[in-house]
């Protein structure tokens, strides 16, 4: 029997694979939110006392009144036993960027034995999940587990169906029993409360007297790779690391660029279709969807939240993909690099903040007075990114995203700003404190006391920026497909927060001193732009001589692995920036730390063991078998007297002599446990083990062009890339 059995049979079960039956589409209307405890669906249920305490608590953050809690609970209930639910979960957002549930029935026993369902405001409110088992950094000891769970109330209650049941779903915080944050939604209602009173002082000192609640919203692009799951099954590297760890690259790859934008193979629309409709019975505004760069790898964006809310749906969006994919006999591949040499997956983070009253902050507008907003506003994202980049980048920084970040297609582990042409400008002459003018057409006759007014189109688009100023946003490129968002979230209002603060009491020292508002303004950019320009750029982040600038003139950090970038988390400064906005205590932040470095840590141990045995038990195998076969031949050949060359049998013995000895060097570093710190740790996996899992891997893949494609045990890119 063939050593590729697997591999032929998922061939052919592909091949003969149908399409899915054919199914009447929806329309929007018929869909959207069926599956949400809207306030819509709160307004007509709810008494109008309760509706309005509710609606402060959504609007205001505050204490949700426990009368309040029972009514609400009550007509949740019955809206979601009418849906057919007859469990409750609350969904919380533990450090591993997963998403955790525990499910809870509505049903309570009566003393006669009959039974009723059940769901009161407390248990609405508060849940108790045994949390011994989320990583917690060292903030609580097994035996002191208790964490628990609190309605979000911001974020709205939700059904998830399966194909026999509902769910009625709850947002929740995750804290432990003392109050710290174990969670990735806690820090970022926080954050986005520090940015809240950080943007009013500064709107107030602008001279707005009616300021509504200032909040981020976000709108993530997502990158994904679907692989049919016959190949995957067979597979163990896809299956427990998500990506592939051996494998030759394909003939034929992205070089065409022929992919991009290009038509939907039907099979993969018709499951995009269905992700679109679940999404949207769940609220969630699906938008855009399209082809990406790679083969076999596409992208699915929503239309912008509220940051918490679009946190939250992105995390859905995750498991619906995966779970969808399922259905259709894909699998939904989320990492950052399933395979070598092709484009990885990314998940842009769209950025902005506003209110109700003076709208996006970060948009231009079209009178001098909010360009001049505008600029304040934009300088302080200049200041943050500079002063706390190499936060920036250790809030992306996971196993899987380090083999984005620092290769020559993602965005570089140097974190920059990127303007565009014309804000670019505006800024330079900021710094050389002459503004006389906008690059645009329609330049407009500038003083120091004026502003100028500019167009919103930011030029061209800078792809290989981390973090672009892309006309009304900013949107942060570099961070991982697997990702949850939170963590960026959080780092870039806490940031943001910090900036603004500082421009506040610097307008405030300035104006109180009798200088006009605008002069203000100007002078504090041209203090930023001293201090922090050099952080703008908007040349090409992939080149080396940006590398090389970066670092050598601009004094900017390039941290290629989580080795080097998760420290930064344990650097005093960023232990100050969290808790003085009351964003992270320092406990809940070195938590961070020991929480990150061992997922790191255990990620690439994972996979350096899943190399040792793919190398031994897969690879090794099949090339001693064919060399086998080889031998046969040739002496068959000689009994004959028939020459035949030798030179590949040597060739298959010599890279699988190096195979086994690149699998030796790999297992005994992996033995190595005596390490005095965490930071060795890491630095182990990231310089030792790594480049030791490359070598295996190199000798693997050279194995794969010699041994007969018949004798090859694992799908290879070819078939991955481009059969569905
Ligand atoms: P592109 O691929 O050109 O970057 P997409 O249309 O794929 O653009 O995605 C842009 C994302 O940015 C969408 O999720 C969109 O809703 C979001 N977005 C647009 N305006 C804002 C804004 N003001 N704040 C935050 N996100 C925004
Ligand atoms: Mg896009």
């Amino acid at each position: 029997m063939p050593s590729n059995q697997t591999r032929v049979q998922a061939i052919q079960e592909i091949t003969r694979r149908p399409l899915p039956p054919a199914k009447p589409p929806s329309t929007l209307e018929s869909l959207w939110a069926t599956d949400v405890f809207t306030l819509a669906k709160m307004k007509a249920q709810l008494p109008k006392e309760v509706f309005k305490s509710l609606k402060k608590t959504i609007e205001s953050g505050e204490k949700l009144d426990p009368d309040v809690a029972d009514v609400v609970a009550s007509a949740m209930k019955e809206w979601a036993t009418a849906k057919g639910a007859l469990y409750y979960a609350h969904v919380f957002y533990p450090l591993t960027n997963a998403t955790a549930e525990k499910h809870d029935g509505f049903i309570s026993v009566q003393s006669d034995g009959s039974v009723i369902s059940e769901f009161a405001g407390k248990v609405l409110v508060q849940g108790e999940p045994d949390g011994s088992s989320f990583p917690n950094g060292g903030i609580r000891a097994t035996f002191e587990a208790r964490g628990y769970t609190a309605w979000d109330v911001t974020s709205p209650a939700y059904i998830m169906e399966t194909s026999n049941g509902s769910t009625l779903c709850i947002p929740t915080v995750f804290v432990s029993w003392t109050g710290e944050a174990l969670d990735k939604k806690t820090p970022l209602l926080r954050a986005s409360a520090a940015m809240n009173s950080a943007a009013k002082r500064v709107l107030t000192l602008l001279g707005h007297k009616e300021i509504a609640q200032v909040s981020s919203s976000c709108g993530a692009e997502q990158e994904y790779f679907l692989v049919d799951a016959a190949f995957a099954a067979a597979r163990p590297d896809l299956l427990l690391a998500g990506r592939t760890l051996f494998g030759k690259p394909p003939a034929k790859a992205q070089q065409f660029d022929d992919h991009y934008f290009g038509a939907i193979p039907e099979r993969v629309q018709i499951f995009m279709q269905e992700v679109e409709e679940r999404l949207y019975k769940l609220g969630i505004p699906a938008k855009t969807r399209h082809n990406e760069v790679a083969p076999g790898q596409f992208e699915i964006a929503p239309f912008f939240e509220a940051a918490n809310v679009a946190t939250d749906h992105q995390q859905l969006t995750m498991t619906i993909l995966k779970n969808t994919a399922k259905r259709h006999g894909l699998v939904c591949l989320l990492h950052e690099k399933p395979f070598a040499g092709v484009n990885g997956s990314g998940k842009h983070v769209n950025w902005s903040v506003g209110n109700a009253t003076q709208g996006n902050l970060l948009d231009p507008g079209d009178t001098p007075h909010d360009n001049a907003q505008f600029l304040v506003f934009c300088g302080a994202v200049i200041r943050m990114v500079h002063k706390y980049g190499p936060l920036l980048r250790a809030v992306i920084a996971t196993a899987s995203n380090d083999h984005r970040l620092g290769a020559n297609e993602a965005p570089p582990a140097i974190m920059s700003v990127y303007l565009g042409v014309q804000l670019e400008d505006v800024f330079k002459q900021i710094a050389q404190g002459s503004l006389t003018g906008s690059k645009s057409k329609g330049i407009m006759n500038l003083g120091v006391e004026t502003l100028p007014a500019f167009s919103k189109d930011p030029g061209d688009r800078n792809r290989t920026s981390p973090f672009a100023f892309t006309g009304n946003r900013f949107e942060f490129r570099a961070v991982g497909a697997n990702q949850s968002v939170a963590g960026p979230l959080v780092a870039m209002n806490t940031m943001l927060a910090d900036s603004l603060n500082w421009i506040a009491d610097k307008l405030d020292a300035s104006i109180g001193s009798g200088m006009s508002t605008n002069a203000a303004i100007l002078s504090i950019l041209k203090v930023i732009m001293d201090e922090h320009g050099a952080v703008v750029f908007g040349g090409n982040g992939y080149s080396a001589e940006w590398h090389k600038m970066a670092v050598e003139e601009r004094g900017l950090l390039n941290l290629p692995t989580c080795a080097e970038a998760l420290p930064v988390l344990k650097e005093k400064h960023i232990e100050e920036l969290f808790s003085k906005l009351g964003v992270l205590t320092p406990v809940e932040l070195a938590s961070r730390f020991e929480v990150y470095s061992e997922q790191y840590i255990n990620s690439i141990a994972v996979e350096a063991k899943l190399v040792i045995s793919m190398a031994k038990t897969m690879i090794y195998p099949a090339a001693m078998t064919y060399l086998s076969s080889l031998a046969e031949t040739f002496s068959k050949l000689s009994a004959l007297k028939i020459e035949a060359s030798t030179e590949p049998a040597s060739k298959i013995a010599a890279l699988s002599k190096s195979l086994l000895l690149a699998v030796g060097k790999l297992s005994e570093a992996l033995e190595r446990h005596d390490f005095s710190s965490v930071e060795q740790h890491l630095t182990h996996a990231a310089k030792t083990i790594k480049p030791l899992m490359d070598d295996v891997r190199k000798y693997a893949d050279a194995l794969e062009s010699e041994v007969a494609d018949g004798e090859w045990p694992l799908p290879t890119y070819q078939e991955m890339l481009f059969m569905r």
